[in-house]
């Protein structure tokens, strides 16, 4: 349930609502619209009369919220959720770019590829120690060495790093980790949901490959629901018949999350498509629809990489596509 207050509204009228909601027991979400404070209730609202509160003095209107989730609901929190990273920020009209190897492999790959995307502007780095991969037989990731090998890259660039939990325990190592990855086979791991929504460091949560939007915005809901406001959701394509990608990018999963979300909205091209020759194009388009950024696979040697290089993109491929980001996104902000 929704109520919008009237501007300036007695303070001792409010402060005896808002005990008299308290006492009900309902999660009270409070957020500050253009002219008007908006309350959110979450809870059992079924038995509130809703002629009742609407008759309340400091009360412009109530309204019932259909969807299922609440937190993440733009009718709780009109303005955009900006999240504060080191240095920088996602959302705000920042353009995010988060690239990196999808597998951190050595000192030496790690290192190059953190000091080349740096140079091309990415704002944070991403590189997966902890790999969820399709085959048990396959690169499974170098676990705890990758992630010291991210803190070394950390300190030689100063970009914040982004990297994926697949597994409660291995939080203990999370330290250093300036955002966590939920990746899209753990889209729906509810009890990795509840576990990083009590952590207090931003979580990027990609769209599972067969999850509705709904499904998407009621996982972040999860994290939310714990305390951990801090959510960015990840489009990276879903599975249809389509085979000539490797999914299929749903775009339009920006203006809609847009719509109904005030969370930020990154794209993945690269898990998307699978293959480096479609990244950019699809990348400039994500940053045109309005994405708040975008993640991108780099690596220096894409033939031998242990992990995606089909869609990894080389430094200088990707230093040109960076910079027709920018200008695709400056272009976009004046719309
Ligand atoms: C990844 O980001 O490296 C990854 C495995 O992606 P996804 O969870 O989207 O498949
Ligand atoms: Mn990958």
């Amino acid at each position: 349930m929704i109520i919008i207050l009237k501007e300036n509204p007695d303070p001792a009228q409010l402060e005896s609502f808002m005990a008299w909601l308290r006492e009900k027991n309902f999660d009270i979400h409070e957020s500050s619209g253009e002219s008007h404070k908006i309350l959110g209730l979450v809870g059992d609202t079924s038995s509130m009369d809703v002629d009742l509160i609407s008759a309340l003095d400091i009360v412009e209107s109530v309204r019932r919220v259909q969807e299922p989730y609440k937190k993440a609901n733009r009718k709780f929190q009109p303005e955009d959720t900006i999240i504060k990273v080191a240095n920088t920020q996602v959302g705000g009209g920042n353009l995010t770019i988060m690239a990196g190897p999808c597998s951190v492999e050595s000192e030496e790959q790690i290192l190059k590829v953190a000091r080349a995307v740096k140079a091309s502007g990415a704002t944070m780095l991403r590189g997966g120690a902890f790999k969820p991969r399709t085959s048990p037989y396959s690169f499974q990731g170098k676990g705890v060495e990758g992630l010291r090998l991210l803190s070394l890259a950390k300190k030689d660039t100063g970009l914040p790093i982004v990297t994926e939990l697949m597994e409660i325990h291995q939080l203990e190592y999370f330290e250093d980790v300036d955002i966590i990855q939920i990746g899209a086979r753990n889209m729906q791991n509810f009890n990795l949901l509840k576990e990083v929504g009590k952590q207090d460091k931003p979580i990027l949560l990609k769209r599972g490959m067969s999850a509705t939007i709904e499904e998407l915005l009621m996982s972040a809901e999860y994290v939310m629901s714990e305390g951990n406001e801090r959510v960015i959701l990840c489009e990276r394509g879903i599975r249809t018949f389509e085979t000539a990608t490797r999914n299929t990018l749903d775009l339009s999963a920006i203006p809609v999350l847009k719509k109904l979300t005030h969370l930020p909205v990154i794209i993945d091209p690269s898990h998307a498509t699978g293959k480096a020759d479609l990244v950019p194009s699809m990348a400039i388009a994500a940053v045109a629809a309005g994405a708040d950024g975008v993640l991108i696979e780099v690596h220096n040697d894409p033939q031998h990489a242990l992990c995606d290089g089909s869609q990894s993109l080389r430094p200088e491929v990707f230093d040109d596509l960076a910079k027709k980001l920018f200008k695709v996104h400056e272009v976009v902000s004046k719309f």
